[in-house]
């Protein structure tokens, strides 16, 4: 992983402390690092990474007539199931208009560091986009207001069905919804450096592909746990104050 950084790179330069965030693994944390920004992709997870807690969560406690989807959840931790068969289960418990899920999606409050890192990392010449293996419709309402290209599966709300039209069935898994890894290739066939900010489950196949990896919450604890080196964080601020200082 760490071949495909670069160390004294002139342009823009971010410095990525080890950071002592109560990283208590038994895998340290990968050594400070200088990245171009300018020649870096960024993919950032939605649910419980730009959002303060995971939005379909909430709108399955909000809505689902019972709590068989937490079983699914837990199938899905377990890896017993995929993303994919996770969530379109889930989805057929979800009871509500159109509008009244999107009112409750609009619950959740996005982390107060998201727009500032996206303009920050932007104005650094970052390329920055949202993959989201959740219910996603609305994650398009967060992100349209700054024009953030985003990967995410879809909702046909007349038919109450959920669709993945970024799922990749050519993958050795062929599990999730939305293949994270898929446009991490690209952008390292274009020769960036990629950079993977994630919270969870969804994000484990991205996070053992990604040059660089900040993780909060599951991911950080899947992380120690299988020994894949990230930068742990807590909120959004933490990755600007790593990556633009
Ligand atoms: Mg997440």
């Amino acid at each position: 992983m760490s071949g495909r950084l670069r160390s004294g790179v002139p342009l823009v330069r971010a410095r990525l402390r080890s950071v002592s965030w109560s990283y208590a693994g038994s895998v340290p944390p990968p050594p400070a690092t200088e990245l171009d920004l300018a020649d870096t992709a960024i993919f950032l997870d939605f649910d419980g990474t730009i959002t303060t807690a995971d939005v379909g969560m909430h709108l399955l406690e909000r809505t689902a007539p019972h709590d068989d989807w937490w079983e699914l959840h837990e199938q899905y931790e377990r890896g017993e199931i995929g993303s994919r068969e996770c969530i379109f289960d889930q989805w057929a418990l979800v009871e509500g208009s159109e509008a009244d899920l999107r009112r409750i999606a609009a619950e959740v409050e996005v982390d107060p560091g998201f727009v500032p890192l996206v303009h920050g990392l932007r104005a650094a010449g970052a390329e920055v986009t949202v993959v989201s293996d959740g219910f996603g419709f609305y994650v398009h309402d967060v992100c349209a207001p700054l024009g953030l290209p985003v990967l995410t599966n879809a909702v046909d709300f007349e038919r109450h069905e959920l669709l993945f039209p970024h799922e990749d069935r050519c993958c050795a898994c062929s599990s999730c919804g939305v293949c994270k890894q898929a446009p991490i290739r690209d952008a390292r066939h274009q020769g960036r450096t990629t950079v993977l900010i994630g919270d969870g489950a969804s994000d484990r196949k991205a996070a053992l592909l990604a040059d660089v990896v900040f993780a909060k919450g599951p991911l950080a604890y899947w992380c120690r746990q299988y020994g894949v080196a990230c930068h742990r964080f807590d909120v959004l601020a933490d990755v600007h104050e790593a990556l633009l200082g």
